[in-house]
């Protein structure tokens, strides 16, 4: 079965139109990164999604069932975002049982999941900090543990890496390839980073000019850009 569909998808701001019907479909458990320049749409999308952000037009659907008119707390989606967004004054464990006290979960089963995530990410010692008390890094795996604990259908990581410096990317990088093995659940990344994409994605998107402007493996995008726009974006000959 297909994980995520998005149909006919548009979104305007006013009168600024920042996405015009979208078509997108995602494979079981397949890693996607949206590459485009600031402004393209890749975080709107993301929100829509999420359900944040109310579409003017279009269906998104999740696992053969219609997500789009559902409060994001039901649509068994996880979102991460660059900020993190962790609760200040909650520790760790607080922070990722926040989410799943308020969906009901039951008390042994939030913490045999905060058990688990904390394993995958080796956040053990960390889960009776708090946010304050912790580096970049520590606090973007909580928020990737946050998201963990949902067991979602599907993650959306708006640039989750953005904010690490340059070898802790590159850890970051690899233990999101190792979870990427480890969940059953379709993964829609946005990056800067074009060899985070490259690494990591089983496709790429391309957005510009609120339309998607190529959907491939990426080989295909940087071998055989569909246009000038892709060519001169992914810095490949045209
Ligand atoms: P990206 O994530 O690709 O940088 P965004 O989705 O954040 O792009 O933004 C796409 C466009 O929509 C931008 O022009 C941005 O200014 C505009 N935009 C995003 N959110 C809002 C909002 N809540 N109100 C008005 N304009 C918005
Ligand atoms: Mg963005």
């Amino acid at each position: 079965m297909a994980s995520l569909e998005l149909k006919g998808v548009r979104k305007s701001f006013g009168s600024t139109s920042v996405l015009d019907d979208i078509d997108l479909t995602l494979d079981a458990r397949e890693f996607i990164a949206f590459l485009g320049p600031s402004g393209s749409g890749k975080s709107t999308l993301l929100r829509i999604i999420a359900g944040l952000e109310t579409a003017d037009a279009g269906e998104v659907w999740l696992e053969g069932r219609r997500i789009d008119g559902l409060p994001p707390g039901e649509r068994g989606v996880a979102m991460v975002f660059q900020q993190y967004a962790l609760y200040p004054h909650m520790s760790v464990r607080e922070n990722m049982a926040f989410g799943l006290k308020n969906a009901r979960v039951p008390k042994e089963e939030i913490a045999r999941r905060i058990t688990e995530a904390a394993r995958v990410l080796e956040i053990e010692p960390l889960l009776d900090r708090r946010p304050a008390e912790m580096s970049g890094g520590q606090r973007q795996r909580v928020a990737l543990g946050r998201a963990l604990v949902k067991e979602p259908k599907l993650f959306l990581l708006d640039e989750p890496l953005s904010n690490l410096d340059a070898a802790l990317r590159l850890r970051t990088r690899v233990e999101l390839a190792q979870l990427k093995q480890r969940v059953d659940a379709a993964v829609i990344m946005v990056t800067h980073d074009q060899a985070e994409a490259m690494t990591l994605a089983d496709r790429i998107v391309v957005m510009n000019d609120r339309k998607i402007q190529q959907v491939g493996p990426p080989m295909e995008i940087y071998g055989r850009p569909a246009n000038t726009f892709v060519a001169q974006f992914v810095g490949s000959p045209a």
